[in-house]
């Protein structure tokens, strides 16, 4: 997500926000944009630069402007225009535009409360339940109605939401997703990844605290807790995975933190072996921090085909499966004859893992030796990554020697829970926790029933 308030180039530099972040998300993109009296959209499905190629700017005029990038965890999967974001409603007075990161747990019930109460929702998102609460609320701004809303939902939220004369910005209570607010000049940004700042010349100012609602307008920023301070929980796999390494998350570094974890996994589980290798790209700072750790030689023993987008993001298996054979190829005059330590940063599905291992060994490898700069994934996310069931987990399902045999790896090991953390918490103090439901089962929030 991306939102700036009072520049000349709204949405120009929206444009450019969205496409730092373009690896969040690439089902769809839109923009809205507000010149004070009218919010403008456009939005489409797939990349930010197939939807935009046509835009024209020019009717996008406004000071005022909230972006997305789309990579659905619930309702349909990425076909559907209407589910691209921002939602924009517009009733006869005022319109309200929405983007949304994270998945809203409750949305089903709440759901079927607005539509026995008689709201009528037009997407399958979870998004949409959060505009419906605000609309039906009776109290008297809209401040008071969206934090009204917010103690309905459940889940792991960041919201920017964009009114003719107003942004509000805010994060769920435990902060599972990241979301920060930069400067550029007199005008604030706001990003889901730092990332973003950089590419549109902003300062970082800060991140916007878990339960915090900011409300952005003519009279400057202001700032509301609308829950209890609780100890932060951001999601460690957008340490692992999904942030972009020149990201700063919680004032740690991603690709630091990736190295740190590469580091730490060649600590606890060294192996004999020529050659370091990672899986391109999310695995290249681990890889890189194995081998200064165990000093043997990083290799680039994997290439990527940049033209195609990221495996995991595509909503079907069969998709995913495609896109890993079009995406990756082996350097043979690397590996050739070689023991390889193949670092990828998690096994989520096994897709990925077993057909790197079975390249490497076309290639030549004589021995590979898989090490996973995380530990094994067990539980389903709740929270906005796309792995919602326990079924589609190798490791909930498989042990370590079972899939060490199904990915046909020498060998296979994880990193530990603690050498995770070493990497990516800083302190363990107020706002400064992780959450790792995912590897530990410990889920920060849950909903009875659903
Ligand atoms: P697999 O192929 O095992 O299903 O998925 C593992 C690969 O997908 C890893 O190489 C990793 O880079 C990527 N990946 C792992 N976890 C996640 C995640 O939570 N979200 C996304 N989008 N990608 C992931
Ligand atoms: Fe992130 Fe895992 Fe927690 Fe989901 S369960 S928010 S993927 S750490
Ligand atoms: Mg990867």
């Amino acid at each position: 997500m991306f939102g700036i308030w009072g520049h000349e180039k709204a949405a120009e530099l929206t444009y450019y926000g969205l496409h730092a972040q373009q690896h969040r998300g690439q089902e769809g993109t839109g923009i809205v944009v507000s010149d004070g009296e009218t919010l403008k959209l456009h939005k489409g499905l797939g990349l930010v630069n197939d939807v935009f190629k046509h835009a024209n700017f020019k009717e996008l005029q406004g000071r005022a402007a909230i972006g997305h990038v789309r990579y659905s965890t619930l309702g349909d999967k990425g076909t559907e225009v209407d589910s691209v974001q921002p939602l924009l409603f517009r009733s006869q007075t005022t319109s309200i535009a929405f983007a949304h990161s994270g998945n809203i747990m409750n949305a089903h019930a709440l759901r079927r409360e607005l539509e026995d109460s008689g709201s009528i929702l037009q997407t399958s998102t979870d998004t949409e339940v959060l505009a419906h609460l605000i609309k039906r609320s009776t109290q008297a701004n809209t401040e008071d109605a969206i934090v009204e809303a917010l103690q309905k939902i459940a889940g792991a939220y960041t919201f920017i939401i964009l009114k003719e004369d107003k942004m509000y910005v805010t994060t769920d209570p435990h902060g599972i997703r990241p979301l920060s607010i930069g400067k550029i000049g007199e005008a604030y940004v706001v990003a889901s990844e730092t990332s973003a700042f950089d590419l549109v010349g902003a300062t970082f100012e800060r991140e916007v605290l878990p339960g915090e609602l900011i409300v952005i307008s003519e009279e400057g920023l202001k700032s509301i807790r609308f829950a209890m301070r609780e100890q932060r929980k951001l999601c460690a796999m957008e340490y692992v995975y999904l942030s972009r390494p020149d990201s700063d998350l919680n004032h740690v570094n991603v690709h630091a933190s990736r190295k740190k974890m590469g580091k730490e996994l060649a600590k606890e589980s060294p192996v004999e072996a020529d050659v370091v290798t990672g899986v391109p790209d999310s695995s290249i700072s681990a890889a890189i921090g194995y081998a200064e750790q165990s000093g043997l030689p990083y290799e680039m023993g994997i290439i990527k085909n940049r033209y195609i987008g990221r495996t995991f993001i595509q909503p079907s298996q069969e998709l995913r499966e495609q896109g890993v054979k079009m995406k990756l190829s082996p350097v043979r005059g690397i590996v050739e004859g070689k023991r390889v330590v193949m670092i990828d940063d998690s096994i989520v599905r096994g897709t990925t893992c077993k057909r790197i291992v079975r390249l490497l060994r076309e290639a030549g490898a004589v021995e590979v030796h898989v090490r996973i700069a995380s530990p094994p994934i067990e539980n389903p996310c709740f929270y906005g990554i796309d792995m919602s069931t326990k079924k589609e987990l190798i490791a909930a399902n498989n042990s370590l020697d079972a899939l060490c045999e199904m990915i046909g790896a020498d060998s296979l090991a994880y990193l530990s829970v603690e050498g995770m953390e070493k990497a990516i918490v800083r302190d363990k103090t107020i706002h400064q926790g992780i959450c790792s439901a995912c590897m530990t089962g410990k889920y920060p929030v849950t909903v009875s029933g659903e």
